[in-house]
């Protein structure tokens, strides 16, 4: 399967506002209708319509958006893709896709019909995978009665984003209740264990993967791990919020993190080991740096919307080793007599 950059497809950059997207696809859309072109050419000009139709159903639908913003800028159009796991997600029906586009899209021409592309039936739910060749009579196929999708929200603190890796949550779940097998009620009257709602509450311990590309306010679809039903179960929508922890937090699109060093390496110079996505970094603090003082690493922070790394800032702080001896407490001191003030935060003069 090919990938598609429905961003070139309409020639809009990565960060084009809705309404910079609505304009351009109403004038590719005009431009491209196939009624406006010579019936020797509608093969081609049904395919380039077809394909700015698509571009337009993904980036004007912000859920849609974010999902295939995700792929990050690495894809080039028409490079071989794997869809990643956990995708998927309610797309338009082939009804909705015929009433559209009318006749101009859709089985009409011999150009074989079909809908959206496989690509988009990889991205965003199995229904047009199979059905987008089908012809456009043909009504979509029944769903077997699926269980419920259910929304959740999961704090990760900006270290651990920055970190990746595994983290395990429980989530409480609602499940049918195995005594009156979700009936609510038994031989006897109400059922006595769910009190006759039909389902009980469990805890359920779910691994996530945090993703590469993970950012604040994203929401994860976890194939399968939402109600129970007849067919397949549900999914879970899962929304990130990234939170502060005691040394890093989010700075609009970069992180900022605090790197503590004594007043003594500040004072001739030091290098210092930072712990960066990928590894560590080495970062070199120069000679009279004060507290406060912010550094910059290009490329060291959490993925932003455009598919590149934001940067980590490094903010210098002062400490001390944990314990002191007596000496080494008179020596202090004695510098406290006879140096200037300390200023800084909240302190007032
Ligand atoms: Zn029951």
């Amino acid at each position: 399967m090919k990938f598609q950059d429905y961003y070139q497809t309409l020639g809009v950059a990565r960060n084009a506002s809705p309404d910079d997207i609505k304009r351009t696809y109403r004038k590719l859309a005009k431009e491209w209708h196939p009624d406006r072109h010579p019936p020797h050419r509608r093969a081609e000009v049904e395919t380039k319509f077809k394909q700015i139709a698509e571009a337009h159903e993904v980036l004007s639908d912000p859920e849609k958006r974010k999902r295939f913003d995700q792929l990050g800028e690495h894809w080039r159009q028409g490079q071989d893709f794997q869809a990643p796991p956990g995708g998927g997600g309610r797309t338009m029906s082939q009804e909705d896709f015929a009433r559209m586009f009318g006749g101009g899209v859709g089985g009409g021409g011999q150009s074989g019909g079909g809908g959206f592309s496989d690509f988009f039936g990889q991205m965003f739910g199995d229904m047009f995978a199979g059905g987008g060749r089908g012809s456009r009579t043909q009504r979509a196929r029944p769903q077997p009665s699926r269980g419920q999708d259910v929304e959740a929200a999961l704090e990760l603190s900006v270290g651990e984003a920055l970190r990746g890796g595994k983290r395990t949550f429980d989530l409480q779940v609602s499940q049918p209740c195995e005594a009156c097998e979700g009936e609510g009620h038994a031989d006897m009257g109400t059922c006595p264990v769910c009190g006759g709602l039909g389902s009980t509450r469990a805890t359920r311990s779910i691994e996530l993967s945090i993703p590469v590309e993970v950012r604040d306010g994203q929401v994860l679809r976890l194939r399968g791990l939402g109600q129970p039903g007849a067919g397949a179960a549900g999914d879970l929508l899962l929304q990130l919020h990234l939170v502060a922890d005691d040394v890093h937090r989010l700075r609009g699109e970069d992180v900022e993190a605090d790197l503590v060093i004594a007043p003594w390496e500040a004072l001739d110079g030091t290098k210092a080991s930072v712990r960066v996505p990928n590894g560590t970094a080495t970062v070199r603090i120069p000679a009279g740096t004060r507290a406060g003082a912010r550094l910059r690493l290009r490329g060291q922070g959490l993925v932003r919307p455009s598919g590149e790394r934001g940067d980590l800032i490094v903010v210098v702080r002062f400490g001390l080793p944990d314990t002191l001896d007596e000496a080494q407490q008179t020596m202090l001191r004695e510098l406290g007599r006879t140096a200037g003030p300390v200023r800084g935060g909240v302190r007032e003069p």
